[in-house]
C-alpha cells in the first residue's frame, strides 16, 4: 500500500483535551479524529486495527459455537417499557421520536432486543442452549465523555447473549466466555485481571470485569497479594492494607484499571419481564436463563495503544498491527533506492501487509511518522541501495542490521 494514497493525517501537536497518552497518540498518529465530543471517526489506520481486533473476537466467538447476528441501533420504546428500563435508565439513554411521534432510543446495550428476537422462536429446551453475539455501535450520552475512545458517547462493543435451560448451563457459558475473553485479550497483547463487580444497571446476580492495569484507568481494583482474589473497589469496599477476605492471609493492594470487558449472569430478569418462556424437560413453563457478555472494542483499541507505546511512538502487537512492514525510501529522487523499495514492497506483499512511504517528504519527517504510526518491522532504503543493501530494524527487539535486499526478502518469505 502506498502511504501517499492512505489517508494518515499525522500531527505534531495533540488536541488540547487529550489528557492521556493513548488519546494524544491516536490523534497524532492519524488513527482517529474527533467529530463531536465523545464521537469519533476511525481513520483508515485506526479502522485497520479495529478490523484486526474484530477478527480475533469473531474467531474466538465462532470457536465456542456462538453465532454472529446484527441487531438494530434504533430500538422502539415498547421493548424498553416491557423490561422497565425506559424509566430506570437515566439521561445516558439517547431518546427521540420518529416523524409519527413514536418514541425510540439508540441502543446503549441490547438485552431487550435480543430477548424479543429469541422469545418467539425458543419454546422448548430442545432448542437450547443458544449463544448469539454482535459487534455493533452503541450510544450512551455519557456525562463526561473523555480520554478519546475510552469513554465515548458512540462506541463499538461486542455483546454476546446466552440462553440456557438451567443454572448449570449458564455457569458453563459464563466460564467459557471468561476463557474466551482471556484468549482474546492475550492475542491482542493485553494483560488483564478478572475482578468481581457489581451488576449495576444491567441487573442479574454475578458479574466480573476484565481490567487492563493502567494508571489512566477510571476504575480501582483491589486484589490480594497472596491469593487470586480481585474485585472492583466500589463493589468490595476494601482498601489497600486490609486483610484479604478470601484467604485471610494476604494483604489487599490497589491499582487503577481500564475496564475492557464486563460479563453478567443475568438469570431471568429479562426473560420474566419480557415473557420469554420455554418448556423444560419435565414439561414445565420456565423463563429462559440468560447471560450477557460485553467487550468494549474501541476501548480495547485505546488500551492497546496505552500499553504499547511511549510518548512519541506506538509499537503495535503483531496480531493487530495495521501493517507488518514499513518500507521507507529516504529520497524520492534516488531512482535506484526507489526502485529497490518498490521491489521489496511488491515481493513481500504476497505474504505480508506492507506500507511504503512514497511521500516526497524529508527523511526526518518519514522517521517521525513511522515511529508514531507504530509498524513493527522497518526497512530503510537509503544510500546503500546502490550496493544492493538496506537497513532493517526489528522494533520489538531493537535489532538493526544492514543486509542485502534479497536476504531481507528471503527472511520474510521463509
Ligand atoms: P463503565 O463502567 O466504564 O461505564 P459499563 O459498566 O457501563 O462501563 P457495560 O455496559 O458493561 O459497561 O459495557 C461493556 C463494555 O463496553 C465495558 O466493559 C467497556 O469496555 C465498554 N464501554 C462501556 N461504556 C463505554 C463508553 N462510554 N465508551 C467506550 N467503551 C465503553
Ligand atoms: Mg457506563
Amino acid at each position: 500500500m502506498k502511504q501517499s494514497l492512505l489517508f494518515v493525517p499525522t500531527m505534531k501537536e495533540a488536541p488540547k483535551d487529550a489528557e492521556v497518552k493513548s488519546h494524544r497518540l491516536m490523534s497524532r498518529a492519524g488513527l482517529m479524529k474527533q467529530t463531536a465530543s465523545g464521537i469519533y471517526t476511525y481513520l483508515p489506520l485506526g479502522q485497520k486495527v479495529m478490523n484486526h481486533i474484530e477478527s480475533i473476537i469473531r474467531e474466538e466467538h465462532d470457536a465456542i459455537g456462538a453465532s454472529e447476528l446484527l441487531m438494530p441501533a434504533m430500538q422502539p420504546k415498547d421493548l424498553w417499557e416491557e423490561s422497565g428500563r425506559w424509566y430506570e435508565y437515566g439521561p445516558e439513554l439517547v431518546r427521540f421520536e420518529d416523524r409519527k411521534e413514536r418514541e425510540f432510543c439508540l441502543g446503549p446495550t441490547h438485552e431487550e432486543v435480543i430477548t424479543a428476537v429469541v422469545r418467539d422462536h425458543i419454546d422448548s429446551y430442545k432448542k437450547l442452549p443458544l449463544a448469539l453475539y454482535q459487534i455493533q455501535t452503541k450510544f450512551r450520552d455519557e456525562l463526561r465523555p473523555r480520554f478519546g475512545l475510552m469513554r465515548g458517547r458512540e462506541f463499538v462493543m461486542k455483546d454476546l447473549y446466552t440462553f440456557s435451560e438451567s443454572e448449570e448451563d449458564l455457569d458453563y457459558w459464563y466460564e467459557v466466555s471468561k476463557k474466551t475473553y482471556r484468549k482474546i485479550f492475550n492475542r491482542i497483547g493485553l494483560d488483564t485481571k478478572i475482578v468481581a463487580s457489581d451488576t449495576g444497571q444491567i441487573g442479574g446476580k454475578v458479574a466480573h470485569e476484565f481490567m487492563v492495569m493502567s494508571e489512566v484507568g477510571e476504575d480501582t481494583t483491589v486484589f490480594c497479594d497472596t491469593c487470586e482474589y480481585a474485585a472492583n473497589k466500589e463493589f468490595a469496599g476494601l482498601s489497600s492494607g486490609d486483610a484479604c477476605p478470601n484467604c485471610n492471609e494476604g494483604t489487599i493492594q490497589e491499582a487503577k484499571g481500564i475496564e475492557v470487558g464486563n460479563i453478567f449472569k443475568l438469570g431471568t430478569k429479562y426473560s420474566e419481564s419480557m415473557n420469554a418462556y420455554f418448556t423444560d424437560r419435565d414439561g414445565l413453563r420456565k423463563p429462559l436463563i440468560m447471560g450477557c457478555y460485553g467487550l468494549g472494542v474501541s476501548r480495547t483499541l485505546m488500551a492497546a495503544v496505552e500499553q504499547h507505546s511511549d510518548e512519541n511512538s506506538i509499537l503495535w502487537p503483531e496480531s493487530i498491527t495495521p501493517f507488518h512492514l514499513h518500507v521507507l525510501p529516504l529520497k524520492m529522487n534516488d531512482d535506484v533506492a526507489l526502485q529497490m523499495a518498490n521491489d521489496i514492497h511488491d515481493a513481500l506483499l504476497k505474504t505480508h501487509s506492507v506500507l511504503i512511504d512514497d511521500r516526497d517528504e524529508r527523511p526526518g519527517v518519514k522517521f517521525k511518522d513511522a515511529d508514531l504510526i507504530g509498524i513493527p518491522y522497518r526497512v530503510i532504503v537509503g544510500k546503500d541501495a546502490k550496493d544492493g543493501k538496506v537497513e532493517y530494524i526489528n522494533r520489538y527487539t531493537g535489532e538493526k542490521s544492514v543486509i542485502d535486499k534479497d536476504e531481507l526478502i528471503a527472511k520474510f518469505s521463509g
